[in-house]
């Protein structure tokens, strides 16, 4: 049984830990590996590393960070078909969507090498007489990532790569059940001469997390997980003193009103729905109909649903793969069977689907369609993430958004209309963070940040783009007087401008 490491101190770091995970193939069911999670000597052995490899990081010149980061862009780029299998065997997710997950990724790296301009200050010459103030961002120091699992390399690159321009050390507790991407990605940090200590890969779970959380050599948290995880780490994180963003789950909806192209419409929902197995936190899980439109969406949605190839995501002529675990998969079952219990109409049933031969063990499950779907059924309630959609019918565009304002979550959200006034009208009452217009996963590109609202994101700060440099660095502001040594005098009032 291969055993997996954690990343300490620039190298590979063997666990002698006897709490163990396995990482599974969804594809098949097979156990690949175990994970060892982290004992308190790896604990120490990490955050020592990390500490004093931020104090010398975080001096180094804008230049140096600059050239580390190019070269680590390269290098991803370069062997990130290698990066997309390891994330298929792990995830399970079509390996062409996995070299999307990774071209998102990059965007962050591209983006982190403009360090030179973002973390740019003001200043202000001659405020008083001889006085001149400027400003200045400083790295917080030791940052700390805990990621999902299905994301294993979009999401830590959401994190990383800003933390590491910024100076600071980051590190990076990835998912259990994906955890290899993470090693990987070490490997690359150290060819792209990543000096040891600034990128450290702890192994764990819960308890990892803990100590991460209250240890004081950690400055900052970035989470991304689920909600009720998200809002237990923002709490547990600032009582500890920390600086902390938790972005948590969602449940997406997308919005048609009756002019919009049904066509067009019926691609983008079977396509946010579905794809990754509809394990994207901006996955759209509803569609809200308005005015009747249902009536001919349903069908143009149902019709394309047959044809999806659903299998290993090895197989290039798959578009989409298994769920993460077979109890997850289970999980999402039983949404399916709930829904037709509380009266919705189970339009396309995914339990349905037969998977045999080498993938009868595999996670698999088809995709199902369920209309007439109610406020208060635990299909609409639940983050199910998983490939089913369900259809909300109302009569009226108010109606809909009432209904969109009203859920707990408010990650992405978007509309599907020809009306310019209705879409200007719906981006500015909805209440989510990311909308998209005739756009169904609407993420932002990576010089904009990611962040949801209500129960999605717990903190202040977005991810990534302005509001992630401005996260994981303190501002500082300057005043400087080089006065004539010949005015020098005493003056014991508070500190005037004029
Ligand atoms: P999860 O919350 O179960 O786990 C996320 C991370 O937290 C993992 O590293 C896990 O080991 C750790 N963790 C689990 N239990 C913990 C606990 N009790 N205390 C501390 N840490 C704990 O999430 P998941 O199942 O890996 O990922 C799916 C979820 O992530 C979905 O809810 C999805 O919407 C959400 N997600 C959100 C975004 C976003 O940007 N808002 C992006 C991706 C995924």
């Amino acid at each position: 049984m291969k055993r997996l490491t954690h990343w300490i101190d620039g190298k590979a770091h063997e666990s002698v830990s006897t709490k163990t995970a396995p990482v599974y193939n969804p594809a098949t069911g097979a156990v690949s590996a175990e994970v060892p999670f982290a004992t308190a000597q790896d604990l120490d052995a990490a955050l020592h590393s990390a500490r004093s490899a931020a104090d010398s990081w975080g001096q180094s010149s804008l230049s140096h960070r600059t050239e580390v980061l190019f070269a680590f862009r390269h290098l991803l780029h370069e062997r990130r078909d290698d990066l997309a299998s390891i994330i298929t065997a792990e995830h399970g997710k079509v390996h062409a969507d996995a070299l999307g997950e990774i071209s998102r990724g990059l965007e962050n790296v591209e983006y982190a090498c403009g360090l030179g301009t973002h973390l740019q200050g003001a200043f202000s010459s001659q405020v008083s007489t001889g006085v001149d103030v400027y400003s200045l961002r400083q790295p917080v120091g030791v940052v700390a990532g805990i990621t999902p699992f299905n994301f294993p390399v979009m999401v830590p690159l959401w994190m990383m790569a800003n933390a590491i321009a910024c100076g600071n050390a980051f590190i990076l507790k990835p998912s259990e059940k994906d955890p290899s991407a993470a090693l990987f990605i070490a490997e690359l940090l150290r060819e792209a001469n990543l000096p040891a200590g600034v990128f450290t890969v702890l192994q764990g779970d819960a308890d990892t997390v803990g100590r991460l959380l209250e240890d004081p050599l950690v400055d900052a948290v970035s989470f991304v997980g689920s909600t009720p995880i998200a809002r237990s780490i923002y709490e547990r994180g600032t009582k500890a003193g920390k600086r902390v963003q938790a972005l948590g789950g969602a449940k997406n909806h997308m919005l048609v009103l009756p002019d919009a192209d049904l066509r067009i419409a019926a691609d983008a929902a079977v396509s946010a729905a579905y794809g990754s197995a509809g394990e994207r936190c901006m996955a759209v899980s509803v569609v809200v109909a308005v005015g009747g439109v249902a009536d001919r969406l349903v069908p143009e949605i149902a019709s394309r649903m047959d044809a999806l190839a659903i299998g290993p995501g090895t197989d290039p002529k798959n578009e989409m793969g298994p769920l993460i675990t077979g109890e997850h998969r289970d999980r999402v079952a039983g949404y399916v069977a709930g829904a037709a219990e509380q009266g919705a109409t189970v339009i396309v049933d995914g339990r349905d689907q037969i998977f045999d031969g080498d993938e009868a063990n595999g996670f698999f499950l088809g995709v199902s369609l369920i209309d007439d779907v109610k406020p208060g059924m635990s299909c609409y309630e639940d983050e199910i993430f998983g490939p089913v959609l369900s259809v909300i019918r109302v009569d009226t565009y108010e109606e809909a958004v009432t209904l969109i304002n009203a859920n707990t979550y408010g990650n992405g959200v978007a509309i599907f209309t020809r009306d310019g006034g209705a879409a200007r009208r719906f981006t500015n009452e909805v209440r989510c963070g990311m909308v998209g217009v005739n756009v169904p996963i609407p993420v932002p590109v990576a010089s904009f940040s990611f962040g949801g609202w209500k129960d999605s994101l717990f903190g202040d700060a977005h991810m990534y783009g302005p509001e992630g440099v401005s996260f994981y660095t303190r501002g500082k502001v300057v005043t400087t007087r080089w006065p004539d040594p010949a005015t020098s005098e005493v003056d014991l009032g508070f500190p005037k401008t004029r």
